[in-house]
This record gives structure tokens, sequence and C-alpha cells, in this order.
């Protein structure tokens, strides 16, 4: 598929739940929250026929994430017997890690191309502080079982100020023990609230603290579609990067489509819902109207984060209803 900017947009990232298992500060609110209702969920029928269509129109890479993905009931089953299909050249997951490890196993079997796994300190207690749940044991079994299978893995952080800024080098000096790569993401303003904590940790912010500790840093020759840019830092066995998520400076080579929980097809993380495909589903579209709808869709997918924003209603989000 093709947008209007000539850009080959092939990678679908579905968010299967809205749920999850921890409270992340910069995702949601500690508290009131309402999860969607069953019906309200695409079902797993539901995705699959979706995905079957997604693939004929040239979507080659599919991410599950979430809210929490093993939160959802099944999500193992749904996972195998996607890759089992063989649709997609690459299936990837995004986790926090607490409820993973027993499905590592599976994860290797399949073939999964790689889990990006959100960790926002290495330490216990501002784990709980974080998340407001008590899982930093869990998270880090599931990060050891990860580098045992040799499933490639990456870590996600958001560093906010005055929350987690001493986790920055520690996290960063992961890279340095294990064979992984840790990438610090700008906080963007979906926690629900419509508002972001602290500005500092931009990425000339993440980028000026990181050298600070590092000296300079060596950048690395980006992937064409990449939303990290990538350092390497001399003794170290995995890079750092960056993905300036707010400061928007990767959008000119999006190739990304993304689909909420609740069935909603979102061209542009900062954008409205552009298609209710469970809508259309539900009202009896063929396979061939389906994908008719995505593609006319993808077209006015919009230039780049900024104009999308603009054309968006100001929405009190919650990254785990977008899928991160
Ligand atoms: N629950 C899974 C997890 O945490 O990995 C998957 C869903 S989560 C919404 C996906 C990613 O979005 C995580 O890496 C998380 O750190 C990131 N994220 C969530 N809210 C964010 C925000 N406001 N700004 C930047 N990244 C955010
Ligand atoms: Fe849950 Fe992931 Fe959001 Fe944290 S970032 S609250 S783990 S969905």
């Amino acid at each position: 598929m093709k947008d209007q900017h000539g850009r080959t947009i092939d990678y679908l990232r579905l968010a299967i739940t809205d749920r999850c298992n921890l409270r992340c500060a910069y995702c949601m609110p500690a508290e009131g929250l309402s999860w969607l209702q069953r019906d309200e969920l695409l079902s797993y029928e539901e995705i699959e026929r979706l995905l079957t269509v997604s693939s004929s129109l040239g979507v080659r890479k599919l991410r599950f994430t979430g809210g929490e993905p093993f939160v959802r009931k099944d999500f193992d089953r749904l996972l195998e017997t996607v890759a089992r299909k063989k649709q997609f050249e690459s299936i990837s997951l995004t986790t926090n890690g607490v409820l993973t490890a027993p499905y590592i196993p599976m994860l290797k079997a399949i073939g999964l191309h790689s889990v990006n796994l959100s960790l926002d300190t290495t330490d216990r207690e501002r784990f709980k502080t974080i998340t407001r749940r008590d899982e930093f044991n869990a998270v880090m079994h599931t990060l050891d079982g990860l580098i045992s299978a040799g499933i490639p893995t990456k870590i996600n952080a958001v560093i906010m100020e005055g929350i987690n800024e001493d986790a920055l080098i520690p996290l960063a000096l992961l890279s340095k023990t294990l064979p992984i790569d840790v990438r610090f993401i700008e906080e963007m303003p979906f926690n629900g609230q419509g508002k972001r904590h602290a500005h500092r940790y931009t990425r000339q912010g993440l980028l000026d603290a990181l050298e600070q500790h590092f000296g300079p840093l060596s950048k690395l020759q980006d992937l064409p579609h990449a939303t990290s840019e990538n350092y390497h830092v001399a003794g170290h066995r995995g890079k750092i990067g960056i993905i300036a998520a707010w400061s928007r400076t990767f959008c000119g080579t999006c190739n990304r489509l993304r689909l909420t929980p609740s069935g909603q097809l979102k061209t542009c993380l900062y954008g409205k819902n552009d298609l209710d495909i469970k809508a259309l589903l539900r009202q009896g579209f063929s396979d061939e109207q389906l994908a008719q709808a995505i593609t006319d869709c993808v077209m006015h997918k919009p230039r780049d984060g900024r104009e999308a924003e603009a054309l968006n209603v100001p929405a009190e989000e919650s990254m785990a209803t977008i899928g991160g």
C-alpha cells in the first residue's frame, strides 16, 4: 500500500487489549480506568481475518502490543496461529514482561523476530513507584529468559524528570553487560490525562545526559524506517537508542499503521481514529471491500505527527488504547 506521500506502508502494530497489569505513570492514571468490554474488542477471529487482508495488501511486519498482550486470555494461542500462517516476514512483540516468562519457549518455537521489553529502572522500589505494582522481579526473570533463549531483545525506557532520571545510566549500562539494545523513548502526552511529566528528557536532553556520562557517542547508520537513532558506545555489546517520539524526527519515512484494541485503524500515532474496521467487519464487508476501505484510508495518511495532531481533537488518550 502506498500513501499520498509515496511511502510504502507495510508495518502494522496491533494492540490486542487496552487492559494492563501495570499502571505506568506515563501511560495511564492509577485509578478510574474504564476498560473495554469483551464485545467492544476485536475477537481473535476478526483479528485473523483482518491480518489476512492486511497481508494481501502488502503488510510485511506485524507487532503485537497493548495494553499488555499477555493479559488477554489465549493471546499465546493467537500468536501461534498467526505465526503458523506465515503471512508476515516478521512478527514482534512489545510486552511489560510481567507474565511473559512462561511463554518464552513458545516465542522461540514460533520464530518470533524480537521482543521489546519495557523497563524504566533497574531498581525494584523505583519500579513500584513508576508502575504502581511490585513486579520488578518478574520482569527481570523475563529479561534473563529472553536472553538465554537467544530472542533478540530491546529494552524500551521512558525517562521522566524527577521520577526516574537516575535510571538513565544504569539502564544504558545494561547494553554493556547484556547483548541487548536499550532505547530511551521521549515521553508523549498519552497518559490518559493529556499531559506529559516534564520536557527535559527530549531527544536532546537524553543525548546530553548520555554524553555527559559516556563522552561523545558515535552515531550509527539507521535503517530506513527506524524510529530510533542509534549510538555505539565502546565496549558495549548492544546499542543505545533514542526514540524521538515527541520531537517526531522520524515521521518522514513512516511505514506504520496502528490498530487499536477496539478495532480502529490509525494511520498516525498522533492522529484521530481513521477507520472503524470493527464496524466494517460486523457490517458484513467482504474481504475485497475491507481491502478497498483500508487502501483508501491509508492513502490519506498525514505527512507527519504534527499534521496529524493538528487535525485531531485534543484527546486524553492512554497509550494502552493506542498501542505504543
Ligand atoms: N504493555 C506493553 C509494554 O509496556 O511494553 C505494551 C504496550 S505499551 C503502551 C508500549 C510502549 O509504549 C511501551 O514501551 C511504553 O514504554 C510506551 N509508552 C507508553 N506510554 C508512553 C508515553 N506516554 N510516552 C512514551 N512512551 C510510552
Ligand atoms: Fe501497561 Fe505498557 Fe502502559 Fe505500562 S506502558 S501501563 S505496562 S500498557
